[in-house]
């Protein structure tokens, strides 16, 4: 299953590769869905030497593909965010809802170590630590990722959407100022479309 849902999230990059490139040609320099596909392209063509591995080095592998195929700050990014859960998943076998925070924490550590970005900056950390934190509420209050697999699709959505309105002060964006807000950040929608082809995989 876990290989399906990583040929599902390429699959659905891939389709959108033309919308991202799109909203990075409005506030960067229009490569963000080019840089993306080209990584997922080679993921997916990597997939059958995947089957045999643990999940912690298969997500070790696509951050290494991540980063040496993608470019830009997306693929330093991302590629640091999956390296960081392969460290992070290393020796575990069991996949429980701790361990799924334990992956996401370790993911956004791996993008802000990297591009020394918070909450707030117009950045595909503006989908992902919302998420993360309704997620970890819900845990706290004894929901399970079945109760709110809806909720956390709509809690990435509407945070993704909300990148629209901040002005950007990392990545090529920032030099925009100003004029950057009412745009949606290309790399938010990146991570809400990771993070919604999770939530949909998970219970079908
Ligand atoms: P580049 O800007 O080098 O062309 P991409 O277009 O592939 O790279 O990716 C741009 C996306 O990367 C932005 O939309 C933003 O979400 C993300 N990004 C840029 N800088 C940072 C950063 N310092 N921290 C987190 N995300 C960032
Ligand atoms: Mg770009
Ligand atoms: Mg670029």
């Amino acid at each position: 299953m876990f290989l399906e849902i990583i040929e599902k999230i390429s699959d659905e990059i891939i389709k959108n590769e033309e919308y991202l490139t799109e909203l990075d040609r409005e506030i960067g320099d229009g490569d963000h869905g080019v840089n993306l596909a080209r990584g997922f392209t080679e993921i997916k063509n990597q997939l059958v030497n995947f089957k045999d591995l643990p999940v912690s080095d298969v997500y070790t592998k696509m951050g290494m593909i991540l980063l040496t195929k993608v470019g830009g700050a997306s693929g330093a990014l991302y590629g640091t965010a999956f390296m960081s859960a392969g460290t992070f998943l290393k020796g575990k076998t069991e996949f429980d809802n701790q361990v799924l925070l334990g992956t996401l924490n370790s993911m956004i550590e791996g993008i802000q170590r990297r591009g020394k970005a918070v909450l707030g900056e117009k950045t595909m950390l503006d989908t992902v630590i919302p998420t993360y934190d309704f997620l970890k509420k819900s845990f706290d209050d004894g929901k399970t990722l079945k109760d709110i697999k809806d909720e956390v699709i709509e809690v990435a959505k509407n945070s993704m959407e909300g990148t629209k309105d901040i002005i950007a002060t990392k990545g090529r964006a920032s030099y925009l100022g100003e004029r950057s807000i009412g745009h949606i950040d290309p790399g938010a929608v990146s991570s809400y479309l990771m993070i919604k082809v999770v939530c949909e995989s998970i219970f079908c």
